[in-house]
């Protein structure tokens, strides 16, 4: 199994729940796939955590990066629909909206998302 897992919002949203995922599927690749740009910090966090990993790559990585002509969103989504994880946990819709049907996708729901999820339906709601 390959688990991609997102940092911020997500493994940050809920660290003990990474955590104790990572230990229990000891035998599934980890990817940590993240918008920041600096895998020594990124790499300390999940160190200081104790989350399990086995490859860390941030948007500036330099096979994987992401180029100029790519949004945020596009590069993360085309890099996580290359690697074809099993799952991939990540908390932004943009993303998630991009990614191939065949990957499993979680979304944690912090309280921005959940007020995103609330606007969206009152719209609905209202047309
Ligand atoms: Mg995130």
């Amino acid at each position: 199994m390959h688990i991609c897992l997102d940092v911020d919002d997500t493994i940050t949203y809920a660290p003990e729940f990474f955590v104790g995922l990572c230990r229990r599927f000891d035998g599934a690749r980890i990817t940590i796939v993240t918008f920041r740009s600096d895998e020594p910090e990124t790499k300390a966090y999940l160190d200081g955590i104790g989350l399990r990993y086995d490859r860390v790559i941030v948007s500036t990585d330099s096979e994987h990066g992401r180029r100029e002509s790519e949004s945020p969103h596009e590069w993360k989504a085309a890099l996580v629909n290359r690697l074809r994880p099993d799952i991939f946990f990540e908390d932004m819709p943009q993303v998630v909206s991009l990614i191939h049907p065949s990957i499993l996708v979680f979304m944690p729901c912090d309280d921005f998302v959940r007020e995103w999820i609330s606007l969206r339906l009152d719209a609905d709601a209202t047309t």
